[in-house]
């Protein structure tokens, strides 16, 4: 029996519906995870265990939600959803605790954001599957145990490094998801303009891929942006000018970059002579959250290799400075803009220097 969440956010703003693949064989990319996930899944089937706890973690946009929700439509089990960001004290968490069903899987999205009593109230639930509540107050107090039924907990997080080691270390499997190939993308975007219902030419297909940054979310959003183009603009058929013209329109540039990623990337060339500078600084001098630049932009400016971190803080590459068409400056100026902008801030765990 495969049930909606009985708990949480509503599932249709959330899981944008249409074109989430809804088993695992829909999914495309990711191959070596998704075999690891099969075999565990088959296991616990064939053995009618429960599966044990998985945490995915990666960029945003790479299929996290998407894993957690494919799992339990493979294994025909309930499963519930929840924020770690609403997870503000260990009472929020019990109804959902307590609502899992035998085998049910709780996904707990941005799990690096739960405060810390939350996290040690979950420690005991995926181990012994029991929760320990506390009644009364002073001497009064007394603590009951109240037991649990065994469910599957799937963790997602665009940040590992922020959990707990005891966090992390109660997941039986950690799944690392990496960028999509230009290929795995066009395919997503080909069947997906299909459930859409547009025609789409293979050359198309392949511009918007390779302008999506390795990731499936934003191959969506732009597959859907050159839709509305398409139908306004154009005669409702997606060809290769009509998928350029209407990613230019959008400031996309040929590598997927959009403002916000050339911004940083100029900001860096010059304000901070092209670093070293820490993403704090850069952060505050474009007016952008930290969390936005570290977890949005930087993952594929870092892969594509345009930006490099040091010790002492972000760096544009040459490939960078030629992406932009901006000339690098001489080597020697570069070991000079080292020496000014060094500074201990220039550490992503310092503080700011503003
Ligand atoms: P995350 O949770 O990592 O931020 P999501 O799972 O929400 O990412 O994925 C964003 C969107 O990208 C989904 O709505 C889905 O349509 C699409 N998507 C993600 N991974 C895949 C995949 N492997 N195959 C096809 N589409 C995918």
């Amino acid at each position: 029996m495969v049930r909606e969440p009985i708990l949480g956010h509503m599932i249709d703003e959330e899981l944008d519906r249409e074109l989430r693949p809804r088993r695992m064989k829909d999914m495309v990319g990711q191959r070596e995870v998704a075999a690891r996930i099969e075999i565990a899944v088959d296991a616990a089937r064939k053995r009618q265990e429960v599966l044990g706890h998985i945490l995915f973690d990666g960029p945003p946009g790479l299929g996290k939600t998407t894993f957690a929700t494919v799992i339990p439509r493979d294994l025909g089990v309930p499963f519930q959803i929840a924020s770690g960001a609403a997870l503000k004290a260990p009472k929020d968490l019990v109804p959902y605790l307590t609502n899992a069903e035998e085998g049910s899987v709780l996904f707990i999205d941005e799990i690096h954001r739960m405060p810390k009593a939350v996290e040690e109230f979950l420690y005991p639930a995926m181990e012994d599957f029991r929760i320990d509540i506390t009644l009364g107050e002073g001497i009064n107090a007394r603590t009951i145990n109240m037991p649990l039924k065994p469910f599957t907990l799937i963790g997602a997080t665009t940040r590992t490094g922020l959990l707990s080691a005891p966090l992390r270390d109660r997941f039986i499997m950690r799944e690392h998801l990496e960028f999509y190939t230009v290929a795995e993308l066009a395919e997503i975007v080909r069947r997906n303009a299909s459930k859409l219902q547009v025609e789409i030419t293979d050359e198309a297909a392949d511009e918007i891929a390779s302008r999506s940054r390795g990731t499936p979310r934003l191959a969506n959003n732009r597959l859907r942006w050159v839709r509305d183009y398409t139908t306004s603009r154009a005669d409702g058929r997606i060809t290769l000018d009509v998928a350029r013209a209407a990613l230019e329109m959008q400031g996309i540039d040929a590598l997927g970059l959009d403002n916000q990623d050339r911004k940083y990337l100029e900001t860096i060339i010059r304000v901070f002579d092209g670093g070293p500078v820490g993403v704090e600084a850069v952060a505050h001098t474009i007016n952008t959250a930290v969390d936005t630049l570290t977890d949005e932009v930087e993952p594929f400016l870092l892969r594509s290799e345009l930006v490099i971190r040091t010790p002492r803080g972000r760096c544009v590459t040459t490939a960078g400075y030629n992406h932009l068409g901006i000339q690098p400056p001489p080597p020697a100026n570069r070991e000079r803009a080292k020496k000014k902008n060094a500074t201990p801030e220039a550490d992503d765990n310092q503080p700011s220097l503003f």
